[in-house]
């Protein structure tokens, strides 16, 4: 039996609010959201204080001041003052007894006090920029890192997210100060629903309702209470903050002086140095691509490999290789640049350096333009020089995951 895990997050007229853990089928399958419901065979488990359960508190002021005057203990009627109550300061976190526990919807039109999620932009998130408070927006993932066909694996560890979406897209050359995209942090602590694992575990760009996510210092993290969920199709069309489109290919921003580490870059330089100490090679198929060649004595004499994917012999592998180089990029003239290089980029900086035997001269290498590269921003320090370590890398693409390569 799949194991079923809610949590959900009620309001009382008097504006009490309650979290309610159920680890049962009570909620299972139901719509309750908005709902008004009679709650019964509950327990206390805690009661949580502000400031001591602030992912809690950060919830339940998106949901504050309340939309509809609240009920004064011990009076029948609403509460006429004046001024808007202030913010709960502790809330009862309950859970449902697994046999007596009962929810019931009492009433069938949404209930007055509640409040469907305002979704804004990234550039209105960007521009309140208040740390520790909850936002929901709607984005298009253009990178993730790690990417892993497992869900279990996706369902277990941190997954850094680059997202954007049209308000950060369109910004002119000397834009506001905002980025064009975004990192997201989704923590071990988010649970997410087995269709966004599977979209996330597909090598192809996506589009999320990233609903309740905590800011946090330029970046968004998505944790306990954090839901995504796939975008239901655009209705409001006027409404910008609800579509995923993008309106062209996408733009990173250029390296400079303000990146930061897990963000996304695309950069531009001149080759100063190669990093030969992690400089290495190895031959793959020239037909699969598999890297399980395998070489018996008589396959040895000609210099030929068997391919333990195709099963075909390989006479002609072709040759990966792993290299770094050091980079003198006019956007930051202070700092070392090494990156990390992807296949391509090698072959096409060796094309004309390789030697007969497989090696390169690296001094042909050395004063050769690269770039523009899009490089995911691996390590900053600023230790006695700043050193940044960069990664070459492919943003998700339609066309990659179709092909199935
Ligand atoms: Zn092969």
């Amino acid at each position: 039996m799949l194991f079923c895990r809610v949590c959900l997050l009620v309001q009382d007229a008097y504006g009490m609010f309650g979290e309610v853990h159920s680890e049962g089928a009570i909620f299972k399958d139901r719509r309750l959201e908005g709902q008004s419901c009679r709650l019964a065979g509950m327990k206390v488990l805690q009661k949580a204080i502000r400031g001591r359960t602030a992912g809690l508190f950060s919830l339940i002021d998106t949901l504050w001041p309340p939309v509809v005057p609240l009920k004064a203990p011990g009076h029948g009627q609403a509460c006429e003052e004046a001024n808007t109550p202030l913010p709960p300061r502790f809330c009862y976190v309950l859970t449902a007894h697994p046999t007596l526990g009962q929810i019931d919807i009492i009433e069938d039109p949404v209930s007055k006090l509640y409040q469907p999620p305002a979704p804004c932009s990234l550039r209105e998130i960007l521009q309140t920029g208040d740390l520790g408070t909850r936002c929901s927006f709607y984005a298009r993932v253009i990178y993730q890192r790690p990417l892993l066909s497992s869900l279990l694996l996706l369902e277990q560890r941190e997954i850094w997210l680059t997202v954007t979406d049209v308000t950060l897209q369109v910004q002119d050359e000397n834009h506001s100060g905002f980025p064009r995209t975004l990192p997201v942090c989704v923590t071990s602590s988010c649970v997410l629903a087995q269709e966004v694992l599977e979209e996330l575990a597909k090598a192809a760009p996506h589009s999320f309702f990233f609903r309740d996510a905590l800011r946090d210092q330029g970046r968004i993290v998505c944790g306990e209470r954090t839901v995504l969920s796939l975008p239901k199709p655009v209705l409001d069309v006027a409404s910008g903050t609800r579509s995923c489109e993008l309106p062209g290919p996408v733009r990173l921003d250029g390296l400079d002086s303000v990146t930061q580490v897990n963000c996304i870059c695309s950069v531009q330089g001149t080759v100063v140095a190669v990093d030969e100490s992690t400089a290495f090679s190895w031959p793959v198929c020239d037909r699969c691509g598999s890297e399980r060649l395998e070489q018996s004595p008589e396959d040895s004499d000609r210099g030929a490999f068997s391919c333990a994917d195709c099963s075909r012999v390989v006479t002609s592998p072709v040759l990966r290789r792993h290299l770094q180089v050091f980079l003198a990029c006019p956007a930051r003239p202070q700092c070392t640049v090494r990156v990390k290089l992807m296949q391509s980029s090698i072959s096409s900086l060796l094309r004309f350096a390789a030697g007969e035997d497989g090696g390169y001269e690296v001094n042909s290498v050395i004063g050769k333009e690269v770039g523009w590269l899009n490089c995911f921003v691996q390590s900053i320090t600023t230790h006695r020089t700043s050193c940044l370590g960069l990664e070459e890398i492919e943003l998700l693409r339609a066309e990659r995951a179709s092909s199935g390569t």
